[in-house]
């Protein structure tokens, strides 16, 4: 039998890039550290609650439909798929309330509502994000930028789409509101990114929910999870769960042999990918490797994203005055992301994301009873290493204090069931670097070309996919990262 390729880590990144590699003929295998696939796109079910433990806001439906369609399946076969209306309802401390969408008459009267001037405002940044879109995704984001010149064929473009500048910058060259600046640049914290630091590329995001919606996948992103595992095991793959990789063996050519895994078991491979923390990829799995101990050093120096505080709970009564996604903006906003991102504070006064995927899906939670999320963005455990053993209930009750007063009241008396999320299981459980949740920061100088490249250049058979590599983090840059990575190994592989 020849050898396999071994994917490390079954995130989304993983999971594409398995579904390529399998539907070009090459025999693949999955290695996951936790005892159920997605990464990210965990999920827990607790009295009949069942939480997502990761991304909720579906969009660029066609990436996965492309996945299918790779071996002539179809995708309604597998995953279903909801739009969701509004696709964020935004809340600010003073009671005003904007439902974001792309029913234009419905945004420009809410935009009016605020200040009539930034309609004309908005229409120009609405131009802009689609030259963005044009450009930095059609173009730039399933391509890998292995050499220098590939990024220097592209300077024109970035320099024309004042990639420098930053995304909150290029919002307020347009719209003057305070609250609008917010409402059309908060989207990069989704990415990892704060919109004061953020390349203007990432204003593509608001081009991209317009395109094509915001959908939430029935029974939640767990069964899109599902559907994806289902579709690469009918391709032939292999998905070893519970299978955590320790090594990867490389010989004095430098080139990957074999890795090894938690059970003691050495499978000699074709190539290794990996979907798993590139931090940790180079630094514990590469261990014995120079070239990756100098890589390592190399990534000592980067910036990698806040982490998130995650606080999932089931209530026992329904709550349909909700919108399936809120933002809930809190009193500050570039002082709160300063403190984030740059002083190591934990903000007593943070904004928040919910997600309520009862008011969509009831299979969500048992009859009569909803599920939500809770997420706020806190600094990553290089910026602020505290106990959140310790930290943890006392910051739930400042959340739960924040959604009783604002959108659930009472919250605290329905409790039926909770879970909480900090950095340290970022760290622990998803081996990430300074629990960072969403990798390196998708600053400008880690972007494209300056990102982890999706092969290695020294380290022969070292491939990558997920957010550390490029284009980055959410689950759009995942899937299109893996798009990316097998272009590279079936030319590779399959070439020579
Ligand atoms: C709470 C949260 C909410 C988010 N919401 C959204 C959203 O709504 N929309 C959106 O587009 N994006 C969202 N994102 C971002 C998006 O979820 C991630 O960028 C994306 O899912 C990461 O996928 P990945 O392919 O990089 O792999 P990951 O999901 O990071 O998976 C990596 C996998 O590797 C495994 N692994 C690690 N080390 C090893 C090892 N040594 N051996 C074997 N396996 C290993 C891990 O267990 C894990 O399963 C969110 C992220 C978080 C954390």
């Amino acid at each position: 039998m020849s050898k396999k390729i071994a994917i490390i880590g079954s995130g989304f990144g993983g999971l594409a890039l398995a579904i390529r590699l399998q539907a070009s003929g090459l025999e693949t295998v999955i290695l996951e550290k936790r005892d159920k696939p997605g990464g990210r796109a965990y999920f827990y079910e607790e009295k009949g609650f069942h939480f997502d433990a990761g991304p909720t806001v579906i969009t660029a439906p066609h990436i996965f439909e492309e996945l299918f369609e790779l071996t002539d399946k179809k995708m309604e076969d597998y995953i279903e798929l909801i739009p969701i209306d509004p696709f964020y309802r935004l809340l600010w401390p003073d009671g005003e309330v904007f439902n974001y969408n792309s029913d234009m008459n419905a945004l420009y009267a809410q935009i009016e509502k605020l200040n009539p001037k930034d309609v004309r405002g908005y229409k120009k940044f609405l131009k802009f994000s689609n030259a963005v879109f044009k450009e930095g995704y059609e173009k730039m984001v399933d391509h890998p930028f292995q050499s220098i010149w590939s990024m220097v064929k592209v300077a024109p473009q970035l320099l024309l789409l004042q990639s420098f500048r930053s995304v909150y910058s290029m919002v307020s060259k347009y719209i003057k509101h305070p609250k609008l600046r917010q409402a059309f640049s908060y989207h990069t914290l989704l990415l990892g990114g704060s919109p004061y630091s953020s390349s203007a590329i990432y204003s593509l995001i608001h081009a991209l929910e317009h395109k094509w919606g915001v959908w939430f996948a029935k029974g939640g992103t767990s069964a899109l999870v599902a559907g994806l595992v289902k579709l690469y095991e009918d391709l032939g793959g292999t998905l070893h769960l519970n299978c955590a990789v320790q090594s990867i063996e490389t010989n004095d050519n430098n080139e990957v042999v074999s890795i090894h895994n938690v059970n003691g078991e050495r499978l000699e491979i074709a190539a290794v990918a990996s979907n798993a923390d590139i931090y940790h990829t180079y630094n514990e799995l590469l261990s014995d490797n120079k070239t990756a101990q100098k890589k390592t050093k190399v990534l000592k120096r980067k910036k990698f994203s806040p982490s998130l505080f995650l606080l999932h709970f089931g209530l026992r009564r329904e709550h349909p005055q909700l919108a399936h996604h809120t933002i809930l903006f809190g009193p500050r906003w570039k002082e709160l992301l300063e403190d984030i991102y740059h002083n190591g504070v934990l903000p007593e006064d943070n904004a928040l994301y919910l997600h309520a995927p009862s008011v969509t899906d009831k299979s969500m939670a048992p009859e009569g009873c909803s599920a939500y999320y809770a997420l706020a963005v806190v600094p990553n455990l290089g910026k602020l290493n505290i106990d959140w053993s310790i930290e943890k209930e006392r910051y739930k009750e400042v959340i739960y204090q924040q959604l009783e007063e604002r959108c659930i009241p009472n919250l605290r008396e329905d409790l039926v069931v909770e879970k909480i999320f900090t950095p340290i299981d970022f760290e622990k459980e998803l081996n990430s670097y300074q629990g960072a949740a969403f990798s390196m920061e998708p600053l400008l100088i880690q972007s494209a070309f300056f990102r982890i490249h999706n092969s290695d250049q020294k380290i022969k058979g070292l491939y990558f996919t997920g957010a550390g590599t490029h284009p980055g983090a959410g689950v759009p840059g995942v899937v299109n990262s893996a798009k990316a990575t097998a272009r590279i190994m079936i030319d590779n592989l399959k070439n020579g």
